[in-house]
């Protein structure tokens, strides 16, 4: 039975309850649920006589909405297991073309077990392959029995991209098989794109957690055609998500222009559109992005690591952008949205434009819901919204109840997360966790498997990372 799921209410009994990232915490307080959603927030005493006992589950610690990362890979493993060290994002991106395949659905597994011990019951990724179109739609249908296994609500955003991800456009081939870096080989052209994705979700019926969309993955890396091919899909409902202005070179890598104008004359900048980092948009350009209702998503911690500098999210906020929060895959050990909160209030210190403890919460709660279409419905815990909630060990001390948090907790806190009335995690274990474990085995032994090659792909991009660089400078905004 999956408590809260059916048709049976459900009554959480909260020793202490905080509704959203605004709210009053409130003490001993009842979240009726039925059919998955709340139905009521009351003293518990007003609640406890509609429920029958053996329906009431008692949370310690404080209970609050569960998280949203808005900006992922889902990556199982740390690429420190691959051997890939960080490095400027443009290396980086390089150094990830020698690192091994893995299982996509293992991957997805563990990825998303993962980010459902931190709290995190829905999550927007980017799946993006250069696999031809058979093996690109199954690869998309492992990964949405991975997120359905591990109990994840998922915006799955199909990455589609005809421009070299690799190399700037105008570089030479810089190095013997750089040309294969410049040109990777493609599965399909941009007229193909809507079939493709019409095929890929065709064989998805019945996956309601699941909602595909698309993603040009980067302005830069299409071609107008095939920005235009993926505003027919959007056209159709879908919705969008990329990466924006991650890198200062970013600005001038395309022979098709600034990645803010490409976006803006392909149409799809609108409210159906969430863009990753955003850290080098121009202060017009943020209140552009504002108008046109399309939110952005803050990965602190990422661009710390790939070297891509502080994005300023206080001004974002303050022109009325909605900000989320993305792990985008970036842990060094297992993902952690508290951490991550504190990147992005470190980050907002040091770009001068300093957050509150309960901004960063919003962004990581409703903000989140905002920028995956679930507005209303997700990131907080109050009648009509889906029973996503989590509950964290308190921790003695004083002071607010949300700045303890954000500001103390760390991953191994979280206790008990439920999405949608179902219990993902129970006193800080995973329901899933024999299969994630079995998954992770095979990942690991996949690694080892590959790992001399592996090591020499490295060894071969290493070599060449000199004239890499000395590639870049020339491609500076
Ligand atoms: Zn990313």
């Amino acid at each position: 039975m999956t408590a809260g799921s059916g048709a049976r209410p459900l009554l959480l009994r909260c020793r202490t309850l905080l509704a959203h990232a605004d709210a009053v915490p409130l003490e001993d307080a009842g979240v009726l649920v039925a059919d998955g959603t709340v139905v009521r927030v009351a003293p518990f005493a007003d609640l406890a006589g509609d429920v029958p006992a053996d329906r009431t589950v008692t949370l310690d610690g404080t209970v609050l909405p569960a998280f949203i990362d808005a900006h992922s890979h889902l990556r199982g493993l740390p690429l420190a297991e691959q051997g890939v060290a960080d490095a400027c994002l443009e290396v980086w991106v390089v150094r990830l073309t020698g690192t091994t395949a893995l299982d996509p659905h293992d991957d997805a597994l563990v990825a998303a077990a993962e980010l459902a011990a931190t709290g995190v019951t829905t999550v927007q990724a980017i799946h993006h392959t250069f696999a031809p179109p058979d093996e690109y739609a199954a690869g998309v249908h492992a990964v949405v029995s991975a997120l359905e296994k591990a109990g994840l609500r998922a915006e799955l955003a199909l990455g589609l991209t005809d421009q070299s991800e690799f190399l700037p456009e105008r570089a030479p081939a810089a190095w013997p098989g750089a040309e294969r870096l410049a040109a990777p080989e493609r599965g399909v052209a941009p007229a193909g794109f809507p079939g493709l994705f019409a095929s890929t979700a065709a064989g998805l019926h019945g996956t309601r957690r699941v909602r595909l969309g698309v993603a040009p993955v980067a302005p830069q890396w299409c071609s107008d055609a095939a920005l235009a091919a993926l505003r027919r899909c959007v056209a159709g409902g879908l919705r969008v998500h990329t990466h924006l202005l991650e890198s200062r070179r970013q600005r001038a890598w395309s022979a098709e222009g600034d990645p803010m104008k490409m976006l803006d004359r392909s149409g799809l900048l609108g409210p159906e559109l969430s863009a990753a980092h955003g850290v080098w948009l121009t202060e017009a350009e943020i209140r552009l992005l504002a108008r046109r209702g399309a939110a952005l998503v803050h990965c602190a911690t990422s661009n710390r690591r790939l070297g891509s500098g502080d994005a300023p999210v206080r001004a974002w906020v303050d022109a009325g952008v909605n900000v989320a929060l993305g792990l985008d895959s970036q842990h060094e050990s297992a993902p952690d949205m508290f951490a991550e909160m504190r990147a992005a209030l470190a980050t907002a210190e040091r770009a001068g434009g300093p957050l509150t403890p309960r901004e960063v919460l919003r962004m990581a709660t409703e903000g989140g819901a905002a920028a995956t279409g679930h507005a209303g419905r997700l990131g907080r815990i109050a009648p009509g919204h889906r029973a996503d909630l989590i509950a964290v060990a308190s921790r003695p001390g004083r002071g607010d109840v949300a700045d303890r948090i954000v500001y103390e907790a760390v991953r191994a806190d979280v206790a008990d997360v439920f999405s949608a009335g179902r219990r993902l995690v129970e006193s800080g274990v995973a329901l899933c966790r024999t299969e994630t474990d079995a998954a992770r085995t095979r990942l690991r032994a996949t690694l080892a498997a590959d790992q001399a090659a592996r090591a020499a792909r490295l060894a071969a991009l290493s070599a060449h990372e000199e004239r890499l660089r000395g590639l870049l400078t020339g491609v500076e905004a």
